[in-house]
């Protein structure tokens, strides 16, 4: 019977880290051909922080800076949690409570102080404007990795902001080693092509797909179950809980949102990617013994 050798495993897991939601799913990780990762939070640390800033000539950066972090204050995004953390720094910046209207995956708009301000990615603060600012500063940050958020008043685009997360020490161990059991590795993540090419290379993964909304990823994730064939899925994301539900095996990230941790089938309880590998050899030498 397959019974006590999967218990065995299931309880091995729990040791080096890995919480399983039942023993069907370390049966599934031995058949997965392919494995999609969120970004960030998932392959990066998920904690941003603000390494250049572009300004529009003239502009009252008290002012902008005052309404940038304090519109950023209502958030709990990442990117928004660090440009707060700059702003704060700056001198003569004060933070107030503001009244915020946020679009997952889009960006932050609110009014303050007589103006009407957008903060976000090009897409929602108007893309052709955002992309020439200071001499198309944005498309160079993004060639390095950096994430880019513009922000625009009511009389076009006033900042950019130029953030950085690291890519976690385990990750590109991790990929490799997903790679030499056969499987493809994917990145599905909400940022620009630039940025995601980057760090795609950075992490040496197969392949990647940018500027994906919720759906997106969802969509990518059913694709990829009949293309490639069994799916492993990992996020941190509310954004990914979605597609850790469809996926044939969903894996959430320890530190990942509450969505994550209770659609996910295994989660990582150290965020730690090899122990997920690990995991997949382990699953495959106990097919081995079982067949
Ligand atoms: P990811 O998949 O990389 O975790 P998200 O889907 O959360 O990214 O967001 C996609 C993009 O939307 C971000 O890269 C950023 O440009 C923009 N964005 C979303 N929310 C905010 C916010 N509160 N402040 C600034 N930019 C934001
Ligand atoms: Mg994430």
């Amino acid at each position: 019977s397959i019974m006590p050798a999967s218990l065995s495993a299931i309880s091995n897991g729990a040791k080096n880290g890995l919480l399983f939601k039942g023993g069907v799913h370390l049966e599934r990780l031995s058949r997965a051909k392919i494995i999609a990762f969120d970004k960030t939070g998932t392959l990066t640390k998920g904690e941003p922080s603000v390494t250049d800033v572009n300004l529009r000539e003239g502009i009252d950066t008290a002012e902008l800076f005052s309404a940038a972090g304090s519109i950023e204050n209502q958030s709990n995004h990442p990117l928004a949690k660090a440009i707060v953390e700059f702003t704060r720094q700056v001198e003569g910046v004060q933070l107030k409570r503001t009244e915020v209207t946020e679009e997952f995956g889009m960006g932050i708009t609110a009014a303050w102080g007589g103006n009407k301000y957008f903060i976000g990615k090009a897409e929602f603060v108007g893309k052709e404007e955002a992309l020439t600012f200071a001499d198309g500063a944005a498309r160079q940050f993004a060639k390095t990795g950096k994430t880019v958020v513009f922000v625009r008043d009511e009389k076009g685009i006033a900042a950019l902001f130029a953030l950085k997360d690291t890519i976690r020490p385990e990750t590109k161990k991790a990929i490799e080693s997903f790679k030499l059991n056969g499987i493809q590795t994917v990145m599905l993540t909400g940022d620009s092509e630039q940025t995601a090419k980057s760090i795609a290379q950075e992490a040496h993964l197969d392949s990647y797909r940018a500027q994906c909304m919720p759906e997106d990823k969802l969509n990518e994730i059913k694709q990829l179950k009949s293309k490639a064939g069994v799916t492993i899925m990992v996020g941190d994301g509310i954004n990914d809980a979605p597609a850790l539900a469809l996926a044939d095996v969903g894996v959430a990230m320890g530190e990942g949102s509450e969505a994550a941790l209770e659609t996910a089938d295994i989660v990582l309880m150290k965020n730690d990617l090899q122990k997920l590998s690990d995991a997949i050899a382990l699953s495959k030498k106990m097919n081995r013994i079982v067949k």
